[in-house]
Formats: structure tokens, C-alpha cells, sequence
């Protein structure tokens, strides 16, 4: 099942074999991998429906400098630069472009400083999130960006996509935790953005744009991150909705009462089947919809905000509410919920979708999923961060289903982009527009923002050299 939005796929440009024989030789430590099983290996990302490219090489470099002289030697080569992390991402931003030299981080694997004076931590962009988190926990830390891929996914990845997670409802996305960067810009130079001051406004903000940028303006070689001191344990608790839209005005109630959860995620009763078949939870099987609350007040303010969930759960017709019974059970559900689309890849092929709605609206963007579901003849188990407003719809494709599936779910995910725009909302909440969602950026945005944004990278790239044919359509 291959289709491909991404104009990148065949394309070569620039000495490749230049380039391999130049960092033979100004690099000679330099790990490199160009047999072609491994190359093979960077290929794609989690977009295995993406035509993607083989890799030139891949390179593994340990050290800022490595990486500076590499973008140096693609320059002069004029071979383009594929930045990679893990390749956990969803939206084809990471995958190989044919020919090009693909810049894996995961070399990069060292926390330099936890600095509890400023509660920040300093470190490669080669970091699991986990490792992050564990490395500060030990200190009595607490890091809050947690992707459901966090036992996987890199800082750098993190901060390519600006990622979202379970716990952003509350302590915001991954922008929000970044306070310095060091990054190598694409003609090789190497500068450093903010630090560890709380304000900063000297000159442009150029952290906040390089966040999210998905590789396509520079290349992030060193990160300072914002810590908080390690919140209680979270109190838990699980609503089910013989509706999808009651779910949403569940979420809408929650939020209009003022409550500031740290965890609202929702399931769909295609989710919660696949996820109750893996994980065996003895979740309602029955319920149309099921909402996931959590608290980390201190005191007892959790128990206090799990208490006034309750009734807003119950007005928006909640036909059952059960509390975790311990730290234990709570997370269980929690790791259910991360695992939601590994659940469903074991139903068929199952491809995630990010839309996003402003957060009144998500009972009118689920009516829209089904009604696209119903429309299409296509499996949709919907699931996601719906404090956010933020949905996965993952689309399940029996294995033995052909072509004529994927035009049917090409066709029922214009309708999806279309209902979200059309309720204010995004095409994508936090996977990013990468390759998968290239098409969708005007249509989105509007052809004099996306000027705006093509001025600004050739202005910081004029050679096309970071990611080129990601995120910005040709004009
Ligand atoms: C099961 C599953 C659950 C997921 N859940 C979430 C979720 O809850 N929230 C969420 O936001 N995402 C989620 N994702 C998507 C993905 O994990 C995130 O986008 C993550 O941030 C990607 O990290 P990575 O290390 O895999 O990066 P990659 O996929 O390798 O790269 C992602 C982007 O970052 C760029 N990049 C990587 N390193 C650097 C660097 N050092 N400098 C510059 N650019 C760089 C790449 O070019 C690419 O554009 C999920 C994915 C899966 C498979």
C-alpha cells in the first residue's frame, strides 16, 4: 500500500560520491553507514505508506563539529540533508530522499548538565525521551513533554516536531519546555539561541520558529530544557459515553468547569475493543467512547479535582465512572491509552491521522469521523489528546484489502482535513506536515503565509540543502 505525496522520492541531486570520499577523508572517525542494508534501514519513518528514498549514506556523528563539517562538505557537494532521530515520526520528515546524506542523531546520546539552580537540563538531541525523563526523575525532576512515544522518540525528534503528548493539556508542548538551543545553520555555521534565562527578547525569536521546523531550517545539536519539581502522583479516573459526541461534551464541561487536568484523552469503541483485546484492562467493551482524567495536584487537590470531574462527566451523560484503584492500575490505563495505535495495527493496517479543533468543537469534528467512517466504508478507531482538541481518526485497512482501499482512504482523509478546517481547525496538531501533508499547507494556511514562510527558508537555506521538498509545496 504505497502512495506518495512527497515530490522528493526519485530525486538525486548533487556528487554523491564527492561527498562520501570527502568525509573519508576529513572525517575519518566519523561513523558512516553506506552498505545498503543499513541505508536500507533509514528509509522510511513510521509513514510506511510513504514512497520514500534510499539514503546515500548515513552518518552518525558524535559531536557538534562532526556535524558542522558535515553540512559543510553537502554544501559544497550540493547534496541535500536528510536530520533523523529516531524515525518514529508520522509524517514522512524523517524518511530517506533519494541520494541524500541522511544525518542520524542518535550518536548524540549524552545529558549534559541537570541544573537545579535554574531547573533546566542540558543535552544532546540523541536522547530518548525517556531517558530524559528517567535522568531527571532521579534527581527529583520532572520533564513534561511525553509523547505516547516516549520510550522511543529523541529530543532532537521532539524538537523537530514540536511534540505533543499525554501530559501538554497542562504543561505545553515541546516549544514550551525549550529555553537555549545550539543549532548548525545550513551553510555550516554554528550559533546558540537563549540559555537559561527565564526572559529573554533580544532580537528575533528564532527558538520558537527553528522548533517544529522539521529539519528544514537547521540542525539541533544541543538543547536547554525547562524542569519542574516532580509533581504528587497522579489520581485516575475512567468515563464511558454510549456516545462519541457525549465524550465530547464531556471534554467541553471539563474545560468550561475550570478544570485543569493533566491527562484528557479519549478512546473510540474501535480503540478501546483493540486496545482491551491486547492489554486485557476490562475497559467497558460495550461503550461508545471512553474519556481518561488525571490529576497531579498536590494534597488533596487531586482527589478534589477527580471529584468535580465526576458531575461534569455524569451532565454530559457518562454512563459509568471508575476511579484507579492504586499508582499500579493508573498506570496501566495510562500505558493502554499510549499503546492505542500499536492496538490497532494488530486489527489491519492502520494509518494515523493529527487533525486538530478548537476544543468546543471536538463533539462536532467526532460527528464528522463517523460520519466520514459511514461515508467511506473504512474502519476509523478515533483516539487522542482531547484536552488539546488534538484526535488521532487511524483509518484500519483489512491486510488483504488493494489499491481500491487506499483511493477510498485518500478520499475519506480530504473529507477529514476539509471538517477540520472547516470547524477552525488544523490538519495536523503535532505530527507535522512533513511529506504526508504537503498539499494541505495552503489550503490551510493561505498561499501569502506560506510566502512568508518560503522567504524565510530561502533566506536560511538558499541551497535547499536542510530536508528540501518537506513541508513547503513548491510554488
Ligand atoms: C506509536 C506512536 C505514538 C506517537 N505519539 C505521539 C504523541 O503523543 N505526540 C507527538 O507529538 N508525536 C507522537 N508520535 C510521533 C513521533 O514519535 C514524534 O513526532 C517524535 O517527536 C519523533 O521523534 P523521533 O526521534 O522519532 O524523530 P524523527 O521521526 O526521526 O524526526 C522527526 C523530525 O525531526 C527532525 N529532526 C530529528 N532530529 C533533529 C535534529 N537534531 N535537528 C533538527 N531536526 C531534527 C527530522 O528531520 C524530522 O523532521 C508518535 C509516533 C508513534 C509511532
Amino acid at each position: 500500500m504505497h502512495a506518495t505525496t512527497d515530490g522528493t522520492a526519485g530525486m538525486v541531486r548533487g556528487d554523491g560520491a564527492g561527498l562520501l570520499a570527502a568525509i573519508a577523508a576529513d572525517l575519518p572517525y566519523l561513523r558512516l553507514l553506506g552498505d545498503s542494508i543499513d541505508r536500507e534501514s533509514y528509509r522510511r519513518d513510521e509513514t510506511a505508506y510513504l514512497q520514500t528514498g534510499l539514503p546515500l549514506a548515513v552518518a552518525l556523528p558524535e559531536t557538534t563539529e562532526q556535524v558542522a563539517a558535515l553540512v559543510r562538505l553537502c554544501a559544497a557537494h550540493d547534496v541535500p540533508i536528510v536530520p533523523r532521530g529516531a524515525g518514529t515520526g508520522l509524517s514522512g520528515a524523517a524518511a530517506g530522499i533519494e541520494g541524500a546524506l541522511t544525518i542520524a542523531f542518535t550518536r548524540m546520546n549524552r545529558i549534559l548538565e541537570i541544573d537545579h539552580g535554574n531547573l533546566t537540563v542540558t543535552t544532546q538531541p540523541g536522547v530518548i525521551n525517556a531517558d530524559l525523563k528517567a535522568a531527571v526523575a532521579a534527581e527529583g525532576l520532572f520533564y513534561a513533554p511525553d509523547p505516547a512515544s516516549y520510550e522511543t522518540c529523541t529530543i532532537g525528534g521532539n524538537l523537530g516536531t514540536n511534540a505533543g503528548g499525554l501530559c501538554c493539556v497542562k504543561y505545553g508542548v515541546t516549544r514550551d519546555a525549550v529555553v537555549g538551543l545550539e543549532v548548525v545553520m545550513a551553510d555550516g555555521t554554528v550559533i546558540r539561541l537563549g540559555g537559561k534565562n527565564v526572559k529573554d527578547v533580544a532580537g528575533y525569536g528564532l527558538m520558537p520558529l527553528l522548533v517544529g521546523s522539521q529539519g528544514t531550517l537547521a540542525l539541533v545539536t544541543e538543547a536547554t530544557l525547562r524542569l519542574r519539581a516532580a509533581p504528587p502522583p497522579r489520581s485516575t479516573l475512567l468515563a464511558f459515553f454510549a456516545s462519541l459526541e457525549a465524550a465530547g461534551d464531556a471534554v467541553a464541561g471539563l474545560t468550561s468547569a475550570g478544570l485543569g487536568p493533566v491527562t484528557l484523552e479519549l478512546m473510540d469503541r474501535t480503540t478501546i475493543r483493540a486496545v482491551d483485546d491486547v492489554h486485557r484492562l476490562g475497559l467497558d467493551r460495550d461503550a461508545a467512547a471512553m474519556l481518561l482524567v488525571e490529576s497531579d495536584l498536590p494534597g488533596d487537590g487531586a482527589a478534589a479535582e477527580m471529584d468535580a470531574a465526576v458531575p461534569a462527566c455524569e451532565r454530559a451523560g457518562a454512563t459509568l465512572v471508575v476511579r484507579a484503584q492504586d499508582a499500579t492500575e493508573a498506570d496501566w490505563l495510562r500505558e493502554g491509552r499510549r499503546q492505542a495505535y500499536k492496538a490497532l495495527e494488530h486489527t489491519g493496517v492502520a494509518r494515523m491521522e493529527d487533525v486538530g479543533v478548537p476544543r468546543s468543537r471536538i463533539p462536532e469534528m467526532l460527528r464528522a469521523i463517523e460520519g466520514i467512517s459511514r461515508r467511506h466504508g473504512l474502519v476509523i478507531g478515533t483516539f487522542g489528546h482531547a484536552g488539546d482538541g488534538n484526535l488521532h481518526p487511524t483509518f484500519v485497512l483489512d491486510r488483504d484489502e488493494g489499491e481500491a482501499a487506499v483511493v477510498r482512504l485518500d478520499a475519506a482523509r480530504a473529507d477529514l482535513y476539509e471538517a477540520a478546517l472547516a470547524l477552525g481547525g488544523t490538519v495536523t496538531g503535532e505530527h507535522g506536515i512533513g511529506a504526508a501533508r504537503r498539499d494541505w499547507l495552503v489550503r490551510q494556511r493561505g498561499e501569502p503565509a506560506v510566502a512568508v514562510m518560503r522567504a524565510i527558508k530561502a533566506a536560511l537555506d538558499p541551497q535547499q540543502l536542510l530536508n528540501p521538498g518537506r513541508m513547503l509545496p513548491p510554488a
